[in-house]
């Protein structure tokens, strides 16, 4: 990470604000204001953000809500800042909630834990849940968590026990959590299996999405019997298990 661009406690490293409709998950339809920050310690194979794995020097700004009429300016960027083109956005169009997506966030926890507090909207955070100290510092001012838990056949990332530290601090605390999964062609029993186990020993309740990849650049979306296989085993002990695509994708949304 380059000192000049650095977040702090008082500055973040964005990519991006926008207004969106949510294409992912538990809240899939709803419009939402995206902050996406910058930065991310995982490489997951089928990663459709690959521009969010450094810290920017710049970011974008949409000015008006859903109109994609970017103004570009430079990082780091005050909380004070952020704040305003969050107001600005919310005047135009009354959004469901926040979205703190990235990269990963949690990787700039110090400017959240002095960030959030004072944004004016309920915030949803999406991560990949593998960092659960950064977690604990910003918890009290979430309302909902996108949990991903990622599964190393398809993924190439092994986050087990970071996802069972992470599960273990999420309970403290009141923010609704839900786990999202990505499928591909190549995810294996055994990982589903593991995947099922940690939430059994955590909460067998808890919502899991399971999200077919999206079939671009070589990536092969598991086939129908695959998924119908898969959504039935998890089932079995798991509560509420849904399959979800990424529809933004389908509407060629941004
Ligand atoms: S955690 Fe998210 S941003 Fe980071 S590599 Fe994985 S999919 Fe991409």
């Amino acid at each position: 990470m380059s000192s000049s661009n650095a977040p702090s406690n008082s500055s973040g490293n964005l990519v991006e604000i926008f207004s969106a409709i949510q294409g992912e998950g538990a809240f899939v339809g709803e419009r939402q204001l995206f902050v996406r920050l910058g930065g991310c310690d995982l490489r997951c194979s089928w990663c459709d953000s690959p521009h969010t794995h450094a810290v920017r020097s710049t970011y974008r700004v949409e000015k008006t809500a859903g109109q994609r009429d970017f103004l570009e300016a430079v990082n780091p960027v005050s909380g004070d800042q952020i704040l305003r083109y969050v107001e600005t956005l919310q005047q135009s169009f009354p959004h469901h909630s926040l979205s703190l997506t990235g990269g990963e966030p949690l990787l700039q926890s110090r400017f959240l834990q002095t960030w959030l507090p004072q944004v004016p909207l309920p915030v949803y955070l999406e991560t990949g849940g593998h960092r659960p100290q950064e977690l604990s510092k910003i918890l009290p001012y979430l309302s909902w968590i996108s949990m991903d838990i990622k599964l190393p056949s398809s993924c190439g990332e092994s986050c087990w026990q970071a996802h069972d530290a992470f599960l273990t601090v999420a309970g403290r605390g009141n923010a609704r959590l839900f786990t999202k999964w990505v499928v591909t062609a190549d995810t294996t029993l055994e990982d589903l299996d593991q995947a099922t186990d940690l939430l059994v020993r955590h909460a067998p309740d808890l919502p899991v999405v399971l999200q077919p990849v999206t079939p671009l650049g070589g990536r092969l979306a598991p086939n129908p019997s695959q998924i119908l296989d898969w959504q039935s085993r998890l089932r079995q002990r798991l509560t509420s298990v849904r399959v979800i695509p990424q529809t933004h994708k389908m509407i060629h949304q941004l």
